[in-house]
């Protein structure tokens, strides 16, 4: 048995076998480029991206499993700085090849000459050579919105548990939740969307594993405790029976939780919250309705968008929001428009390439310069609103002129649904996404311009602390409990009371039960978690008793007072 560590990001334990899957070799045709510089700026992009994972790869393995077999990654980091391969990318890139191009070509020099040396180390290191240009390559692609296709092993098993180097967003909502019982990944991060799906689809997920995944053959016996950051590869037999019995264990946690179901979440003393689920699309309403969400509080609506190659039609949409809302007849379902951008590219949106993604062209800012693509999703979500208690909400917001131009979009929605005659709901409820921090310091001067607010904390987090919520060597710097962050929840519940209009929480920082009682003291309407926090969180309101004083002293929910 072979013990190896990462971080447990959506919590759980599984038992199955290994199925690994990798990239199929990128395949790169000759582009021509325009602009040379912005094309060198691109690829010096990738190649910082690669060297900085190379290099994280590197310390991880080396903590892990030791200096000796870790090397390799250092290696490559210094390969890929090379400068003979780095001037050979360039002179190409100054013939006006795109940089993929300039990428494979320098590569395949490079691997030429080192196939031809006498020595026989150094002709190993043709295969290197292909191995770095590869990882340049998935840098390059990624940030056009491709990260290469994932290959799987011929046979697939019910349970499987899949291996892979990493996996975007878009591969991970791919997965097939009837095969697969959890995935273990070499690189990753606890707050990116990835960690966030795995948590949203309720499969244990280990990620940051480093080097151990060469360790995992396809086909051997997994077990993963994501609980504690471990997965063991051919597990013994008293580790087997313990995980087995934690497997239990946890049904049996499942079992009594049950008795909350059908239960309004509200507090000994009577305090009534709605607590909602986080969906990524339709496939995840089985999960919401077996653990009885009060309703849907964010429909991430871009995993639509997501995997494929090009726009989801309207009538698509309409039919995936029609059905999340029939099935949710009579309760609110908040769908997020369009939030692509960052670590969520699809590339047929044709967006360029941008040295810092998340601080870029993403959420609404495309919505805004492509209203075509908002029109759509508007005309799809308002045809869907009549079946069913709709309600929308903006992603990204920093002023108050972007929500004025977004709610001038969805009107020019309704007139053309009206002129044509096509049914919607006139009592659809607009909102924003407070998740960036000049949105919450505003709040008081947004709040008059809608009809209610979701705290998006993951993101809140990442711009409040400056910390890039996709890269795992800060994990240990992102804290949502920051007192910047709660300073900042705790202005917008405020700003929201007093415009009179409600206020959730739709980030991670909603299902955690540490924050339940103070959340509830600053009066928040509603909190939105994967489905099956929903159970756990309400066993949490249904257990707590407000009407005493909590250590501050303080004895009354919705003070205002000293909300910063
Ligand atoms: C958030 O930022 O808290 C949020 C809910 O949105 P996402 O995690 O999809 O960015
Ligand atoms: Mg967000």
């Amino acid at each position: 048995m072979l013990t190896l560590r990462g971080k447990g990001v959506s919590g759980g334990v599984a038992i199955g076998r290994a199925r690994v899957v990798r990239r199929e070799k990128i395949k790169v045709a000759r582009g021509v480029v325009t602009d040379i510089e912005a094309e060198w700026r691109r690829y010096e992009a990738a190649l910082q991206a690669t060297v900085d994972e190379l290099e994280r790869l590197y310390e991880w393995s080396r903590e892990e499993i030791g200096q000796t077999s870790a090397q390799i990654f250092s290696v490559h980091a210094m390969m890929a700085q090379d400068e003979d391969f780095n001037d050979a990318v360039r002179a190409e890139i100054g013939n006006k090849s795109n940089a993929e191009y300039a990428v494979s070509q320098a590569a395949k020099h490079f691997a030429a000459t080192f196939s031809d040396m006498d020595d026989a180390y150094m002709r190993e290191r043709a295969s290197d050579v292909g191995d770095i240009a590869d990882r340049i390559l998935r840098h390059l692609l990624l940030r056009n919105g491709q990260g290469g296709v994932l290959s799987e092993s011929e046979e697939s098993r019910a349970g499987d548990i899949i291996c892979a180097e990493d996996l975007t967003p878009s591969e991970t909502v791919q997965l097939d939740r009837s095969e697969v019982s959890a995935f273990v990944t070499a690189l990753g991060s606890a707050n990116s969307h990835t960690a966030i799906l795995s948590r949203t689809m309720n499969l244990p997920a280990v990620v940051s594993i480093g080097a151990g995944l060469n360790h995992i053959e396809d086909g051997v016996l997994l077990a993963v405790d994501a609980d504690n950051g471990r997965v063991y590869v051919d597990p013994d037999a008293p580790t087997l029976r313990e995980l087995r019995l934690r497997i239990e264990q946890n049904a049996h946690t499942r079992e009594l939780l049950q008795k909350y179901r059908g239960r309004e979440s509200r507090t000994l003393d009577g305090h009534r919250i709605e607590i909602c689920a986080n969906i990524g699309g339709v496939e995840d309403m089985k999960d919401v309705l077996r653990n009885d969400a009060d309703g849907i509080g964010l429909f991430r609506s871009e995993f639509l968008y997501l995997g494929r190659q090009d726009f989801p039609s309207e009538e698509e949409q309409f039919e995936a929001y029609r059905r999340v809302l029939q099935s949710m007849p009579g309760k609110r379902v908040v769908v997020r428009t369009l939030d692509i951008g960052a670590d969520k590219q699809a590339a047929y949106f044709g967006l360029a390439a941008e040295e810092n993604p998340a601080l870029g062209l993403r959420a609404i800012r495309i919505s805004l310069t492509r209203p075509d693509v908002f029109l759509t999703q508007a005309r799809a979500l308002l045809r869907a609103s009549h079946y069913g208690r709709l309600a929308v909400m903006f992603p990204f917001i920093t002023s108050m002129g972007e929500v004025m131009r977004l709610r001038a979009l969805w009107s020019k929605a309704e007139d053309e649904l009206r002129e044509q005659g096509i049914p919607y709901s006139d009592s659809v409820e607009i909102g924003i996404m407070i998740e960036t921090p000049a949105a919450a310091v505003i709040s008081d001067r947004l709040a008059p311009l809608v009809d209610f607010f979701s705290i998006g904390s993951n993101d809140l987090t990442q711009y409040t602390l400056a910390l890039d919520r996709q890269n795992a060597a800060l994990d240990e710097f992102y804290n949502s409990h920051h007192e910047a962050v709660l300073r900042l929840i705790r202005h917008t519940v405020a700003a929201a009371r007093r415009a009179g209009i409600w206020v959730g929480i739709c980030g991670e920082l909603g299902a955690d039960v540490s924050l339940t009682e103070e959340f509830i003291r600053m009066g928040i309407d509603e909190l939105s978690v994967t489905p099956a926090a929903v159970l756990p969180l309400r066993e949490r309101v249904c257990t707590l008793r407000l009407d005493r004083t909590d250590k501050s002293g303080r004895r009354n929910v919705n003070k205002e007072e000293n909300e910063w």
